[in-house]
Order: structure tokens, then C-alpha cells, then sequence
């Protein structure tokens, strides 16, 4: 087993000053730690018996993880994307971000009704993508059975504002 977090590259100030941005993009790049990251993620979710039949990523960097993630455990994958980029009818929220709001998007007919559904992204910072993430999933009115990320940033509790279901993490900082 290797030490996943000392694959992952500290960036100081990026994007902005006084962030120090956990890049990676340096352990994507290593065969044996881009394996480990998705064995064990799907490992949690077999200890946890989660049994997703979707596995939902977020733009961008959250696709990179759950694809493989839904591949491992036989579900299907489900981007939440940017507004506009896709093509069918969505749902979507709006949420708020340090500075303004964004918003993200989910097809309609992405998860069926019933279906059990794991939220999947590179890292958890304050939590607000996640929520957001979870709340656009009501409307489909699906089972939501869990949450996974590489990275939690426990420092800004982050998991305090997820609804309570498991929340798998692998690197803490
Ligand atoms: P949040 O909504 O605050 O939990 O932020 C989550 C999103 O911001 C994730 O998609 C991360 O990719 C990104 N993010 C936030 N903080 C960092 C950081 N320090 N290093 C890398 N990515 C970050």
C-alpha cells in the first residue's frame, strides 16, 4: 500500500492568495497511486454497503473519479454539470460561493426514481458543492446513500452541512 497523500502536490496560493490548493493531478499521473485511489474508494463503498445504482461526479474534476468509481462498482456514472453544457432538460440550483453564486445542473431523466445514488468529488472544501449536489438530487427523488471524495478538508467541517449518510474519505488534511 502506498501513502496516497504524499502523492498529492501542495500548491500555495493558487487560485488565491492564503489557499493552499491540494493538486491531484500528480497523483492521477501515477499508475500505481491512480489504481489505489479507486480500489479503496470502492472498497469503503463495499464496507459500507452502499450499493449504488448511480454514481453522480461533478464538473470537472469529480468525473475524473467517479467513472472509474461507477465502472468498479457496476452502476452507471451521472455528470452534475456547469449551466449549459447540457443538452437535455435539467434541473438545476443555484448556491452560494464565497464570493456570488453558481450553479449546477442534472439531466431529468438521469436517475430513475428509488434508485440508490453516491455523490462523488475530487475534494471536500466547505461543503457547498456537495449540498448542492445532493439538494439538485431531490428533485429526482432518488435514494441518496452516501458521499465519496479523495481529499476532506476537515478544518471547514465541510460534512457537517451533508445530510446524514455515510461520507467516505481517503486523505485528510
Ligand atoms: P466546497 O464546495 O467548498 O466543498 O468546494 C469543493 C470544490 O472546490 C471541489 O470541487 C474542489 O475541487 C474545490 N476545492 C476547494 N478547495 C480546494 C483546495 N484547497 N484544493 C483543491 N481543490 C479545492
Amino acid at each position: 500500500m502506498m501513502n496516497l497523500k504524499s502523492l498529492i502536490r501542495d500548491i500555495p496560493d493558487f487560485p488565491k492568495k492564503g489557499i493552499i490548493f491540494r493538486d491531484i493531478t500528480t497523483l492521477l499521473n501515477d499508475a500505481q497511486g491512480l489504481h489505489q485511489t479507486i480500489d479503496s474508494l470502492a472498497l469503503k463503498c463495499q464496507e459500507k454497503d452502499l450499493r449504488p445504482d448511480y454514481v453522480v461526479g461533478m464538473e470537472s474534476r469529480g468525473f475524473i473519479f467517479a467513472t472509474p468509481l461507477a465502472y468498479q462498482l457496476n452502476a452507471g456514472f451521472v455528470p452534475v454539470r456547469k449551466p449549459g453544457k447540457l443538452p437535455g432538460a435539467v434541473y438545476s440550483i443555484e448556491y452560494q460561493l464565497e464570493y456570488g453564486t453558481d450553479r449546477l445542473e442534472i439531466h431529468q431523466d438521469a436517475v430513475k426514481r428509488d434508485s440508490r445514488v453516491l455523490i462523488v468529488d475530487d475534494v471536500i472544501a466547505t461543503g457547498g458543492t456537495a449540498k448542492a449536489t445532493a439538494e439538485l438530487l431531490q428533485n429526482s427523488g432518488c435514494q441518496l446513500v452516501g458521499f465519496a471524495f479523495v481529499i476532506e478538508l476537515t478544518g471547514l467541517r465541510g460534512r457537517k452541512q451533508l445530510p446524514d449518510v455515510p461520507i467516505i474519505s481517503l486523505v485528510e488534511y
